[in-house]
């Protein structure tokens, strides 16, 4: 993909951002864009920095060190959107702005240890497997609360709300009802009124049905191919 059509996509799904948004009732500000660069070159991250994006979002963490490392001249924040294992949570503290991908009581404890340790406050999300598929990560609904509150005293990591991937669809109307599910999901966790725990971020929507996330409370969008093309 060039410089000039990453330009003219990213330019089209920021409206169609916005107009969703909008259409909801919503603020157009209100929906971040992640703009997901895994399997992408560094160069192609630059095209997209330089025409507007602000958060890139990778899925691995050796594939995401290699790649910021050629990028901090930009100075934008990355975050973790894939599944993150325990023995790379000291190199993520130090890459990403925000985890996406928290499903264990393990790695919440061992991102707190690792943050504390460069004196960081972790910004994570709790990554919800509201279609209850095995092949997902995420932690079921069912022991959402639970996990909440076994977490909520670690000083040194900041749940700032939920993630999820709905069971794949063409259809994006298919993922409504699980959009839906999450953001009651954090309704209930914002009502336990916890300290640490706040529930201001709905991670959720990628090419094929953001708008619909949109309309069902997003806040972040998590975009890759409608930005750069078909993943080879
Ligand atoms: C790859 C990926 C995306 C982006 O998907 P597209 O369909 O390319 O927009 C979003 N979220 C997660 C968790 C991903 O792994």
């Amino acid at each position: 993909m060039n410089d000039s059509s990453i330009h003219d996509r990213l330019e089209n799904i920021v409206k169609r951002i916005q107009s969703a948004a909008i259409a909801s009732g919503r603020d157009a500000r209100s929906v971040k864009l992640v703009t997901v660069s895994k399997t992408r070159s560094a160069d192609e991250v630059r095209a997209a920095a330089s025409a507007g994006a602000l958060i890139f979002g990778e899925n691995y963490v050796k594939e995401a060190s290699e790649k910021i490392a050629l990028l901090q001249d930009l100075n934008r924040p990355f975050h973790l959107i894939g599944h993150l294992q325990s023995n790379k949570a000291k190199t993520a503290v130090r890459l990403f702005d925000l985890i996406h991908s928290v499903d264990s009581e393990n790695l919440a404890r061992e991102l707190d240890k690792q943050a504390q340790k460069i004196g960081k406050i972790q910004g994570i999300l709790i990554q919800v497997n509201v279609g209850m598929e095995e092949s997902k990560s995420g932690i079921d609904e069912a022991g959402l609360e639970a996990l909440v509150r076994a977490i909520h005293t670690l000083e040194n990591i900041r749940v700032l709300g939920l993630m999820t991937i709905p069971p794949f669809d063409l259809d994006p109307e298919a993922a409504r009802p699980y959009f839906r599910k999450l953001r009651l999901a954090a309704d209930r966790i914002r009502y336990l009124d916890l300290p640490n725990i706040r529930m201001d971020e709905l991670s959720m929507g990628m090419t094929g049905d953001f708008e619909t996330a949109i309309e069902e409370g997003a806040t972040l969008v998590r975009i890759g191919t409608a930005i750069f093309g078909e993943r080879s």
